[in-house]
């Protein structure tokens, strides 16, 4: 019979992995938490209805990326590919926008893509979202916030900066005839895709990574001369904050993002380390989405970052460079006895010292194999109970990792003494 394996593009993600999530996570939650973001838990599930109504009808993600079902009542039902129309949802239901609000969320988000490097089809995002702020200093903010996170795990140098205003909805209609009109001249020199995005999504030409639709891009006229004052005013105001915050970014005219529903400051932070699955987080303002989706209106902005791609980052540039074993402590114990004492013994240590992490060795075995995986678990220390010790009222401590090129020598104390020892070596040893 053939093994079940699991679905293509939703991994696994393996214990040698699992230390660099779950640095990744902490920091991330200790940033967002710092200035002052509360988390929100969102349902994986949601009406397919409202993906449609807020990522937009012709986007990438809505013509072909969602998993889409009808659930046993017929109602049609789709994994979320992206955490902000959830999240918008909720705070509408839950009645949150009454004042500013500022939200984050973690998860799993589906999309049928072609699996490859950095790209999933379950991948994983945190995302953060502001309400009810329509100025600068909130998209400010939540760029400042990603770049403290940067620097905090060691990887600021790898990523840069882009931004851009995309307007308002006038502003983007009006830029968008003239880029149809200039584009209709040039339509079959355009590549198969944008030739299909020019009457449904041309904006999203801006961004098509063929060659020869970039250089006829050259000549096409220019979003920036389009803009609205609002957001002329808004970005030029965005710039300074950030200049005078000390954070350098690239203005980049041809980002537009793929979701329908941005407006104003669009802005990614991309890094050439991972080949073509250059961004690792994205954002902007969505301002119209809130009443879009039957609220109040309410100003919007947020960023979503994917975690794959900063694992596979923190991975690349060695900035966690291999995660430190964190075991702390192997037990060892031969014969029934010393079984029954080491057990009782280790609980009484682990009441006594909680933060410790103890593997007792389990399934038997001679001593000299008990050893063998001791020292294979990469534990700091060996606690020993063979048959000597039990008769003794004793324990072995045996230091297992060298440190300067010399390991500490082993020692036998009375088990009334075994957290103290054991705190003072562990507290010696640099390791
Ligand atoms: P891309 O252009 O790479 O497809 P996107 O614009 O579709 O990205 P967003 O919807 O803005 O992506 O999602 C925010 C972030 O989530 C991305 O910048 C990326 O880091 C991550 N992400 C998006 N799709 C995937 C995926 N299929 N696999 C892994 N990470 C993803
Ligand atoms: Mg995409």
């Amino acid at each position: 019979m053939s093994n079940i394996r699991a679905i293509r593009g939703m991994n696994d993600i393996l214990p040698g992995d699992t230390p660099y999530w779950q640095h990744l996570e902490r920091s991330v939650s200790g940033v967002l938490a710092s200035y002052g973001y509360a988390e929100i838990r969102l349902p994986v599930v949601e009406q397919t209805e409202l993906f449609k109504r807020s990522i937009g009808e012709v986007t990438d993600i809505v013509e072909k990326e969602m998993y889409t079902f009808d659930d046993r009542n017929g109602e049609s039902l789709t994994l979320r590919p992206e955490g902000t129309a959830g999240c918008v949802r909720a705070a509408i239901q839950q009645g949150l926008l009454g004042v500013p609000q500022r939200l984050w969320y973690a998860g799993p988000m589906f999309r049928y893509e072609r699996p490859q490097k950095g790209r999933q089809r379950q991948f994983h995002q945190i995302g953060a979202e502001a309400f009810g702020v329509a100025t600068p200093d909130m998209d400010a903010e939540l760029i400042l916030l990603t770049a403290r996170l940067w620097a905090r795990l060691g990887i600021a140098d790898s990523v840069e900066l882009q931004l851009n205003s995309i307007g308002n909805l006038a502003a983007r209609q009006a830029y968008r005839a003239a880029l149809v009109t200039y584009l209709e001249q040039h339509e079959q020199a355009l590549d198969e895709d944008s030739q299909r995005r020019l009457h449904s999504n041309p904006l999203r030409i801006l961004d098509s990574k063929n060659p020869d639709t970039q250089a006829l891009l050259d000549s096409a006229p220019d979003l920036a001369d389009y803009l609205d004052d609002e957001s002329r005013d808004d970005f030029v105001r965005l710039r300074e904050l950030l200049d005078a915050a000390g954070v350098s970014y690239v203005i980049n005219p041809r980002l537009v993002r793929g979701l329908d529903y941005y407006n104003k400051t669009v802005f990614e932070w991309v890094t050439d380390r991972l080949g073509a699955q250059g961004t690792v987080c994205a954002g902007g303002r969505y301002d119209g989405l809130v009443q879009q989706l039957g609220g109040k209106s309410t100003p919007g902005v947020g960023f979503a970052m994917g975690m794959e791609r900063l694992v596979l980052l923190l991975q690349e540039t060695g900035a966690l460079s291999a995660v430190d074993a964190n075991l702390d402590a192997y037990v060892v114990s031969v014969g029934s006895d010393a079984q029954r004492a080491a057990l009782a013994q280790v609980e009484q240590l682990r009441s006594g010292m909680p933060g410790l992490n103890m593997l007792q060795h389990t399934g038997g075995g001679s001593f000299k194999s008990q050893l063998k995986k001791a020292d294979k678990s990469a534990a700091r220390v060996a606690l020993i109970w063979g048959e000597d010790e039990v008769a003794a009222g004793t324990v072995t401590l045996k230091p297992l990792r060298e440190s300067d090129g010399e390991r500490q020598a082993q020692q036998t104390v009375p088990v009334e003494q075994l957290q103290a020892v054991l705190t003072a070596v562990l507290a010696s040893d640099t390791q």
